[in-house]
């Protein structure tokens, strides 16, 4: 078993750290952020994911997991170094490589013994050559660096099952000694695994995550025509969804893609395409079709309204999607401001993340509007005027059509995930929005 250091602990780092020490390695987390140590350290996650408090607990407990602030005593001795820290988006859309840099520079100065240094998290094609010169250029002692490349594919909501039962594993390496070690460090997961060279592995990841991005973009683009034709873009999914060629994931048409990856990655690989001379339509196009998808409701809301000042409006749902806590790009923070703008008073419900949002919107008068968080649906939907649907959490799902008309003093509901039935509402008499689909008015 290997003795493996990883730098960030965010969905990523924890999540590589926490399954390392349960397949039996022993595994340092290193953060630089003390309060997050000390959360981790009394068995608390500082992210939410399903599953994730009750491993480090367990892998605490055994003496196979820590966490800590002091790099050096991590890194000096380890076998493998994974670096899970961000590369966030900057102003030209290229990825902010400082995070990387930072760690390299650590590595370099503080390893005392041959190690394979791993970076996880998303990169530009080419960034693994950089941080391989780079350490060596500041190394400090005489030892052997090589550094491979293994991007992550988790989703957030499920990140500790998708590390455990990964599609795949991709590792990109340059020696037969980088290969061994990473296929070792990852031979008691018992996962397929594919090993390329660096680049191929880097490209990987951005082809992949905007793949997908292009695939919920076509959709959206497809749900768009589909209401000006008048067909049912649900229907038309099921229908393409049985061609194996198509295949059935990732054909729900809705209000945009958001979190910290496709609106970035696709960002970073349109910079990279520019960097190198060439101009990558496909993607170009998927993110504009999001940058509009977001708001499409918010434009169809402010048609069929005069205004939304004094307007109770309900927001059912704040983070990007369900089961995380994380607002990176969500629809919520493109449509709340707009809302409040207009005047609206906010009546905001999300099970995990509305803390965090109040961060940018406290509680209470914001601009021409105000935001009160409420603890479950009833009390936003409770003589509201207009409810707007933006994370498919489950207890936004359970919500009847029946208890939209008896709650809602004025029953408009604008859907961003088209997770009602269109009949259903229609049944009861509920005026009814969606992506896609025919419009209950
Ligand atoms: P994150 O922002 O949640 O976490 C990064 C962590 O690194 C933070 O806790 C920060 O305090 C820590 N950090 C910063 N500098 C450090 C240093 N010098 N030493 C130690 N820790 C340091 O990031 P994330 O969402 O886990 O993403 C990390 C990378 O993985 C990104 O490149 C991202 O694109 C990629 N990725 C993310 C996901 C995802 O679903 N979030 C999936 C696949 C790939």
């Amino acid at each position: 078993m290997y003795k493996i250091a990883v730098a960030g602990t965010g969905y990523v780092g924890l999540v590589a750290g926490v399954t390392f020490a349960e397949v039996g390695h022993h595994v340092t987390c290193v953060d630089i952020d003390e309060e997050k140590v000390k959360l981790m350290k009394s068995g608390v996650s500082p992210i939410y994911e399903v599953g994730l408090d009750e491993l480090m607990q367990k892998n605490y407990a055994a003496g196979r997991l820590d966490y800590t602030t002091d790099y050096e005593s991590a890194y000096k001795d380890a076998d493998a170094i994974f670096l899970g820290v961000g590369t966030p988006e900057q102003a030209d859309g290229s990825a902010n490589l400082s995070y990387i840099a930072t760690v390299a520079r650590q590595v370099a100065e503080t390893i005392e013994k041959d190690c394979l240094v791993v970076v996880k998290s998303t990169v530009p094609v080419g960034t693994n050559d950089k941080v391989q010169q780079f350490i060596q250029d500041f190394l400090i002692h005489d030892v052997k660096v090589e550094v491979a490349s293994n991007p992550e594919f988790l989703s957030q909501g499920s990140a500790v099952h998708d590390t455990m039962h990964a599609a795949r594993i991709i590792i990109g390496t340059e020696s037969k000694w980088a290969e061994d070690r990473l296929m070792e460090i990852y031979e008691p997961f018992q996962l397929p695994i594919v090993s390329v060279n660096r680049r191929s592995a880097e490209m990987i990841k951005y082809a992949s995550n905007d793949f997908l991005a292009l695939k919920i973009s076509y959709m959206n683009d497809i749900a768009n025509l589909c209401e000006l034709v008048g067909a049912d873009v649900q229907d038309v999914a099921r229908g393409m969804s049985f061609d194996e060629r198509i295949g059935s994931k990732f054909l729900n048409a809705g209000i945009g893609f958001g979190g910290s990856c496709f609106p970035k990655d696709t960002k970073a690989l349109d910079y990279i395409a520019r960097q190198n001379g060439y101009e990558l339509k496909t993607i170009k196009a998927a993110i504009d079709v999001n940058k509009d998808q977001k708001t499409a409701l918010y434009k169809k809301a402010s048609k069929r309204l005069i205004t939304f000042s004094g307007l109770k409006v309900a927001v059912l749902g704040l983070t990007f999607k369900p089961g995380t806590d994380d607002l990176r790009e969500a629809p919520s923070l493109d449509n709340v401001p707009l809302l409040l703008e207009q005047g609206a008073d906010i009546y905001a419900y999300d099970p995990v993340g509305a803390e965090h949002f109040a961060k940018f919107y406290p509680e209470g008068r914001n601009g021409n509007g105000s935001i009160t968080y409420v603890s479950n649906v009833e009390q936003a939907l409770k003589d509201g005027n207009v409810c707007f649907v933006f994370t498919e959490w489950g207890e936004v799902k359970a919500v009847t059509p029946e208890m939209y008309k008896n709650l809602m003093r004025t029953p408009l509901i604008y859907d961003g995930r088209n997770i009602y039935s269109v009949d259903d509402m229609k049944e009861v008499g509920v005026e009814y929005y969606s992506i896609g689909r025919q419009a209950v008015s």
